[in-house]
């Protein structure tokens, strides 16, 4: 008779994790999207392509869903850290709607302790599986900083954050020139402010080591509409070993964190084989289709950097981090020990 009794408690419980699992996130957070990274990944390359197509759906947008969303609370299944860029509207080119995607916005895609910290956020409290890092085609912030524009007042903090990047590909590549290298940057941008994302936020480090989350690039393109997936950060399994680093004050993250991220970003020759493991689209077509953007429009002028970048809400000006090596974006690199 015990033994039956031992028995039942078993089903029972093999029947209450059952019905509880279904309610726990990938990310193991109660409640969260029941969604993997990949399936994340999919549902945003979908609805990309209905947007593309002239055919979005538009869902989630009416009352009943902002209703449910208030009460039932906010279960998005992706995060996006993108450009503040009016041009870059995230749930219509996702055709996603209410409590779908956590995002955050910031001229040039940058990332600092308010980003990151949001980043966490939408992570760990809201289970969301999938982080998305997306430059776009024409960004007048990663223009600005290619052309050394004279940018004022706060806006100068957004150029040193990008100067880094801009830095790796001109010594990479030294002969571009113009949009040319204004697209390279835009994608070395991207995977800068991954880096960055991964060597200063244990949390985000430990969730992609643990293949609970899936951190991706992407740039978007603001003339056809579509998203260019670049994968995950091709030095990612390297820049994850070497552990986390103390984010900056409110300044340009990338000053902070220049240890391990550089040593995995030397050489580097970002979004090369990257795609596949993020379960994104063709890599060699995407890197393809958004330089011959690039090429083809070229950037916005720096005249218009300031328009694009006078919403920032950078309340002080960026004291440099005691590790920090200075910005070089609109200066020539430093001799040695600074950016490859
Ligand atoms: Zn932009």
């Amino acid at each position: 008779m015990r033994h039956l009794n031992r028995i039942h408690i078993g089903i029972a419980a093999a029947v209450v994790a059952y019905l509880v699992a279904p309610l726990v996130s990938a990310g193991g957070v109660p409640g969260g999207p029941q969604i993997s990274p990949a399936d994340a990944l999919q549902k945003l390359q979908v609805g990309n392509a209905r947007y593309v197509c002239g055919k979005s759906d538009h869902p989630n947008q009416d009352a009943a869903r902002r209703q449910e969303a208030f009460t039932g609370g906010q279960h998005p299944f992706a995060a996006v850290l993108t450009c503040s860029d009016s041009r870059v509207p995230v749930e219509l080119i996702f055709d996603q709607g209410i409590g779908d995607v956590f995002a955050i916005r910031v001229a040039g895609n940058i990332t600092d302790k308010h980003q990151t910290g949001s980043i966490e956020y939408a992570v760990e409290h809201l289970g969301v599986p999938l982080v998305v890092v997306m430059g776009h085609r024409a960004c007048g912030a990663v223009a600005a900083t290619c052309s050394k524009a004279d940018v004022h007042g706060n806006v100068a903090s957004i150029v040193r954050s990008i100067g880094p990047a801009v830095e790796r590909v001109q010594k990479r590549q030294p002969d571009l020139k113009g949009d040319a290298l204004v697209a390279e940057a835009i994608k070395e941008n991207v995977f800068e402010t991954i880096a960055t994302l991964l060597s200063t936020s244990q949390p985000l480090n430990e969730m992609v080591k643990a293949g609970k989350i899936k951190v991706v690039g992407a740039v978007y393109d603001i003339e056809q509409a579509t998203v260019s997936w670049l994968g995950v950060h091709p030095q990612e399994s390297t820049i994850l070993a070497a552990g986390v680093k103390s984010i900056g004050d409110h300044s340009g993250a990338t000053d902070s964190n220049s240890g391990a991220k550089e040593q995995a970003q030397t050489g580097a020759v970002p979004g090369d084989g990257g795609a596949a493991a993020a379960g994104g689209s063709n890599p060699a077509s995407a890197h393809g289709e958004a330089a011959k953007g690039h090429n083809q429009t070229g950037s916005e002028s720096p005249t218009k950097v300031a328009g694009e970048t006078a919403t920032r809400d950078k309340k002080t000006p960026p004291p440099p981090p005691p590790s920090a090596k200075p910005k070089t974006a609109p200066q020539p690199a430093k001799p040695s020990g600074g950016h490859p």
